[in-house]
């Protein structure tokens, strides 16, 4: 059984697709045009956000984001290392330095309690990762920010649609960043991103920052600029998926509420339940992953690890971050696994990996 398998969506959805391509086609119009700008209000409207700028990739949305709403007077991005590293990437490139938090045991998040003490005077931004598709407890972490001058970056790459006392995330810190690479949520069919905001001084710089800087064509007003649109066909492709996504993130979450309810005591699957979740990966935590990982791959269920290798220990990294220690990080990083998860899973799929988690024996 596939981990995941993109095909089925576009399968399901083909003709819709192709009437949409072909429109952007026949238009003759390819980049920042009519497709963008609805696509733009309608993830707006979706969100509850005053502002939406698509970009090119969930990375640069990061980037960008941490660029416009950066202090001046700071420095460095305080962020969890167990989220894939993109965020260290994005504040890298932007030319900051990587500071990181451990996270909770429970929701593998990052808490107020974990930033309080990895707290240091040049953070100028903490960017908080939903991570799984969870909805990060960021209230009480953006308030600790923002009384300490910095700015909440939510990465929503694995969380677009999460709801957080009714609101959407994304629209709860300073700037939001959202992915729409095929295996996200919301996927398009190739790579996309976007930021979201109520400030406008951060769509501002967003729009100014995505083309090269320009405040209008060929005018340079702000350094820093990169080319980070996205595409007329992407647009078109996420406007026929939008409609479908909340659709989509309650099938995610009832799989994964199959697989808690046929899993051991050994194996804790991460709780996906309700609105504050979307499910985007159905993880298990389990101290004998590699038995675990060997006895569904005798089932033919396929697994992947998110993620195995934390950013401070990445080989890149590591020698700047000899004296961090995040033990409940690193300890994640060698308990979880990733169980198949995809809307278009059957009922007799699902069932499987349910029977094969229930057989797992607990020596
Ligand atoms: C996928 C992902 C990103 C990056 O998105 P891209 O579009 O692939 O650049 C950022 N953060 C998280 C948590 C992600 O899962």
């Amino acid at each position: 059984m596939p981990f995941n398998d993109l095909g089925r969506a576009v399968l399901a959805q083909r003709e819709a697709l192709d009437e949409r391509i072909r429109e952007v086609v026949e238009s003759g119009w390819f980049v920042l045009g009519p497709q963008g700008r609805a696509f733009a209000d309608e993830l707006a409207d979706y969100l509850g956000a005053a502002f939406v700028v698509p970009v090119a990739s969930g990375t640069d949305a990061l980037e960008l984001s941490l660029r416009a709403t950066m202090p001046r007077d700071r420095r460095s991005v305080l962020t969890a290392a167990n989220a894939g590293g993109y965020t260290t990437v994005a504040a890298r490139t932007a030319g900051y330095a990587v500071r990181y938090a451990d996270v909770d045991p429970i929701t593998h998040c990052l808490s107020r309690q974990t930033v309080e003490s990895a707290w240091e005077p040049d953070i100028g931004a903490v960017v908080i990762t939903h991570l799984y598709g969870r909805a990060a407890d960021l209230e009480d972490i953006g308030s600790w920010a923002h009384e300490n001058g910095a700015v909440v970056v939510e990465d929503c790459a694995q969380a677009l649609g999460a709801l957080r006392a009714n609101r959407r995330v994304g629209t709860i810190g300073d700037v939001g960043a959202m992915s729409f690479y095929p295996t996200k949520n919301l996927g398009a069919l190739g790579d996309g991103g976007a930021v979201c905001t109520n400030r406008a001084d951060v769509a501002d710089g967003v729009t100014r920052l995505r083309q090269y800087g320009w405040a209008e064509k060929y005018h340079v007003e702000q350094t820093g600029g990169s080319n980070s649109r996205l595409d007329e066909l992407q647009a078109a492709v996420l406007r026929a998926r939008l409609p479908l996504l909340d659709g989509w993130n309650a099938r995610r979450r009832e799989i994964i509420e199959t697989y808690r309810a046929s899993a051991p005591a050994h194996v804790r699957v991460l709780d996906a339940s309700g609105p504050g979740h979307v499910g985007h990966l159905a993880v298990v935590e389990c101290p004998r992953r590699a038995d675990l990982q060997a006895h569904l791959s005798r089932w033919r269920i396929r697994t992947d690890v998110h993620y195995p290798v934390p950013d401070h220990r990445q080989p890149a990294y590591a020698p700047e971050y000899r004296e961090v220690a995040l033990p409940v990080t690193e300890r994640l990083a060698a308990e979880v696994l990733s169980l198949p998860l995809f809307p278009e899973l059957t009922d007799d799929e699902v069932n499987r990996v349910a029977g094969a988690l229930a057989s797992f024996a607990g020596d």
